[in-house]
């Protein structure tokens, strides 16, 4: 470590082989090694003794609506990563909607990058969009370096980012499976939607009916279907029944090339927790009961769901009115999601290296980001260190996020995230923030 700037030294540090006191050596943006506890420390370099608290890779989030350019009232880069910073991630992913333009041809993809490239303060990648309509600009976006593309079954909530019947959908996932791609999907069957009673108004077993578990498994059926017919590569986003897991364990077991996530709402919040009018816990699919949220903490464990993300979507407080059935559909996750995970995880006996697997190590793995997700030599220095006994009570006005709603208020969560590292430099802690550092990343494999 004779070339190491800076050592960060724990008595527990996450590494893919287990958590141990090791110090980890720094430099250039990199971890050159994870050495033992009490190796010595170059002269020259920066020891910080973080003590007990848990050294961990930065989270890598590959579910984030940013909404800008075109909504930045909603949401914006500058805000966004500064509260993903503050929740221990270190890397997002945007999802191609609710901005405007979306990303849906490599002139828009230009054009957020335009957006974010001084705004960033942690390192941002881009998902492309699968139209009807541009099955054309597939290929160009992936050169240009989106990590996959995002299509949607059902409509999406805007009318600039139309749904995929099935046809379209074999088309695309055809043209993307042509070049290596990666297709991410809103997995809701728009016909039993159609059929579920939509009721409207405040009651959210009401919306709760509107959105049914079967519009969900009808559209994972068809999408495994169709993801084995061309082998495929598919990914289900934000999954909330639990009725799908079967389905899904059934495919991975076959070899069809699917990965799943779900999110911070559906482990953590319940159905019947929810007020009626409350539609800060609005999202679709919506957050189900109770006896729902204990399979999908079995399917982590045993590995039918892979990953954990945020779906980070966001709007103006005056969308979010008491009518379940116009008020925008989204969660505001971001600053909060390592915590609220890791609260409930540890409630359930699994470990915070569980937690480091499903929102850095799968994440990263899942967008080919082979430089994150773990601590480890060669790859970036990008780290949380996390209080994970700590715990402090969710106050709105301490949030990040440019509109400050949130389904977390007043809860009381474990894990105080100390401070976060991009590639070595330490971009926040306890609340203070350096000048954007993030990079805009691109699809390198
Ligand atoms: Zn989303």
């Amino acid at each position: 470590m004779s070339d190491a700037e800076l050592v960060l030294r724990s008595t527990r540090v996450i590494t893919p082989e287990g958590t141990r006191a090791a110090s980890v050596a720094v430099s250039a943006g990199k971890i050159r090694a994870v050495l033992g506890y009490d190796a010595e420390v170059p002269s020259g370099a920066r020891l910080e003794d973080l003590g007990d608290d848990v050294l961990l890779p930065g989270l890598v989030d590959t579910h984030v609506h940013v909404n800008d350019p075109g909504r930045t009232e909603w949401e914006g880069f500058w805000t966004a990563t500064r509260a993903a910073a503050a929740g221990g991630i270190t890397t997002l992913v945007d999802m191609p909607l609710n901005s405007l333009p979306p990303t849906t041809t490599v002139d828009n993809l230009r054009t957020k990058k335009d957006v974010a490239a001084d705004k960033a303060h942690i390192d941002v990648g881009f998902w492309g969009g699968a139209l009807p309509d541009n099955v054309k600009d597939l290929r160009p976006l992936h050169e240009a370096g989106v990590f996959g593309f995002k299509a949607f079954l059902s409509p999406s909530g805007v009318d600039e980012f139309p749904h995929l019947d099935q046809d379209r959908l074999a088309q695309s996932l055809a043209e993307i499976s042509s070049f290596g791609g990666l297709l991410i999907v809103h997995a809701e069957d728009p016909h039993h939607l159609d059929a579920a009673p939509q009721q409207g108004g405040p009651k959210y077993a009401d919306f709760l009916a509107s959105r049914p578990r079967d519009a969900e498994d009808t559209a994972i059926a068809q999408l495994i279907a169709q993801a084995k017919r061309l082998h495929a590569r598919v990914h289900v986003l934000h999954l909330s029944s639990s009725d799908a897991l079967p389905l899904i364990a059934e495919a991975k077991r076959e070899g069809v090339r699917i990965t799943v996530e779900t999110c911070p709402h559906y482990l953590t919040l319940t159905a019947e927790e929810v007020p009626d009018g409350a539609s800060e816990f609005k999202c679709c699919p919506p957050i189900r009961e109770s006896a729902n949220q204990d399979l999908l903490w079995q399917a982590l464990a045993d590995g039918t769901i892979d990953c954990v993300v945020t779906d980070h979507s966001p709007s103006t407080a005056d969308l979010k009115t008491d009518d379940f059935a116009t008020a925008w559909g989204g969660i505001s996750g971001l600053q909060l999601s390592l915590a609220a995970v890791w609260t409930e995880a540890r409630r359930r006996g699994h470990g915070l290296e569980d937690v480091v697997r499903w929102m850095s190590a799968r994440t990263a793995q899942l967008v080919g980001l082979d430089q994150k997700g773990a601590i480890e030599a060669g790859r970036d220095a990008d780290f949380a260190v996390l209080a994970p006994d700590a715990t402090f009570t969710v106050d709105p006005a301490a949030l990040q996020h440019r509109n400050r709603v949130t389904a977390y208020a007043g809860k009381t969560l474990y894990g105080v995230v100390k401070s976060t590292w991009l590639r070595g430099e330490r971009i926040v802690a306890d609340g203070e923030f350096t000048d954007p550092k993030g990079r805009l990343l691109t699809r390198t494999n």
